[in-house]
């Protein structure tokens, strides 16, 4: 037995600013610790490219090796380095089903084309890995929702997507126990074409095998300014131009790209803090998750859980408002949870190695319909963006449908359509309901198990 429940975290604390604007640096995240990918040059100088791709996160990445499959001459371009925003620093989950279907009646086909797209492409995160031969420690193990309680919306989601074609099933509570080590839930669906991966990884490699099919990749070029010229479009950083037909804004809710006016306040910011332990022991990893399944808690999904490779435990959660710096009270609630669920976790040394944060940008005020948005913001100008919590799987996804739109010059024909930006009333509503009530008093229910 283990003793002692020592919570050392030595990082230097940075100021409580960088936290809440998100802008620790990305190596806090766990996904890059071990890892130092090429760092891509500065654009320097004049270039001209079919399509210049702008923000190497998940989504531009996929889009830009996507384009670079059809033979498009595309140019991908970077801030800072591909995944130093939110790709870098999410919970790992690949989702590949959505929480509702009801915004698919407001998609052209109503949502068809879009559905069929999830259908086909739902284990698209792991195809990619395999085709381009990219380790993101990525494990198609399933993603595990559990409850306390029968759950009738868990129930209807699962039935729904299974009808459609996913592969999903509900589980009780003696087939959950083995899969989770624990009594504590007794109702459980599991999305078997889900799973889990390191997302800076995925970005990184699927950045690496776009450079190998020609796309030019530059980092360290913060995009300042686009303007049209003739009918093509010149995006300009601060030692260099690109110019190109088409420019597609993936910037996740264009952080730092204030040029475009129609696209401020279009899009919900959420701040969220991931942390990692320490790597644990096998004897208790066994317990806890003998699979490495992604696993998240219904209803409010406090405490989602993978293991990575080296055997950490990675959750993610929305920070209090004024706390985003708090590793420790974050860490302390997720210890607080593990000790509740395994008894196990109280005989164990769990450290906390690694806290972060990331922003969301959503498209809607309610979590369930934020949909991704494909917007044409001017003639030849589209913008990619909003994909909230579920860019790991919707991001490789869209950026491969909307590369074969772009490569058909039929940029409506894209699953989600291509519609205008529209401006969204009261933007931080979301964050202030989120961070100040919802999950505070979701996480008390959770402590006095009400839930
Ligand atoms: C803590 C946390 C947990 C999460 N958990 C999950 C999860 O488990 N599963 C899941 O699917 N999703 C999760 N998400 C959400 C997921 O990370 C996002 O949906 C996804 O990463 C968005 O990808 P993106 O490419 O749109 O944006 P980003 O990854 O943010 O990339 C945008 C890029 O644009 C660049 N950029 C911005 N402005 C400019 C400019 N002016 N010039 C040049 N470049 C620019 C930035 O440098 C950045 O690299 C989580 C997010 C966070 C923060």
């Amino acid at each position: 037995m283990m003793h002692g429940h020592a919570e050392a975290f030595d990082k230097k604390q940075l100021k409580a600013s960088l936290y809440e604007t998100a802008s620790v640096p990305v190596d806090r995240s766990v996904w890059t610790l071990d890892h130092t990918p090429p760092a891509h040059p500065p654009l320097m100088g004049d270039v001209e490219a079919d399509i210049v791709v702008v923000g190497a996160g998940v989504v531009g990445a996929s889009l830009s090796l996507h384009l670079a499959e059809r033979g498009i001459n595309t140019v991908l371009i970077d801030a800072a380095q591909p995944a130093d925003a939110a790709s870098g620093r999410n919970a790992g989950h690949v989702q590949p089903y959505l929480l509702s279907l009801e915004p698919l009646a407001d998609l052209p086909g109503k949502g068809r084309p879009f559905l069929d797209c999830l259908i086909e492409h739902r284990n698209i995160v792991f195809e990619l890995c395999q085709r381009h031969g990219i380790d993101a420690d990525q494990v198609q193990g399933g993603l595990l929702e559990v409850a306390r309680k029968p759950s009738a919306a868990l129930e209807s989601a699962a039935k729904q997507w299974a009808g459609l074609g996913l592969d999903v099933e509900i589980l009780g509570a003696d087939r959950l126990r083995p899969l989770v080590g624990t009594d504590r839930y007794s109702f459980g669906t599991i999305w078997r074409n889900g799973g889990s991966v390191n997302p800076f990884l995925l970005t990184n490699g699927m950045v690496q095998a776009a450079a190998g099919l020609g796309a030019r990749v530059y980092g360290d070029s913060p995009v300042r300014a686009c303007e049209r010229q003739g009918g093509r479009w010149k995006v300009r950083t601060a030692s260099g131009s690109v110019l190109a037909d088409r420019v597609v804004l993936c910037t996740n809710g264009h952080v730092g790209a204030d040029f475009f006016a129609d696209l401020q306040r279009t899009q919900f910011p959420l701040l969220a803090c991931g942390l990692a332990t320490r790597p644990l022991p096998q004897s208790f990893l066994d317990v806890v998750n003998p699979k490495r399944i992604a696993m998240s808690q219904h209803p409010a999904g406090l405490y989602p859980m993978v293991v990575d490779r080296k055997g950490r435990l990675i959750s993610a959660t929305i920070p209090g408002v004024g706390r985003a710096h708090r590793s420790d009270l974050y860490f302390q609630y997720f210890l607080r949870h593990l000790r509740r669920v395994y008894p196990e976790a109280r005989d164990v040394r769990i450290e906390l190695e690694t806290y972060w944060t990331g922003m969301t940008h959503n498209s809607s005020a309610i979590y369930e319909k934020a949909y991704p948005k494909f917007y044409r913001v001017d003639e030849g100008l589209f913008a990619l963006m909003n994909f909230g919590s579920w860019g790991n799987h919707l991001g490789p996804m869209m950026g491969m449908d909307v590369a074969r739109a772009l490569a058909a010059d039929r940029p409506d024909s894209a699953a989600l359509g291509c519609e205008r930006p529209e401006q969204v009333r009261f933007s931080g509503s979301f964050s202030t309901k989120l961070r100040r009530f919802l999950i505070p008093s979701a996480r008390l229910a959770d402590r006095f198990g009400l839930v």
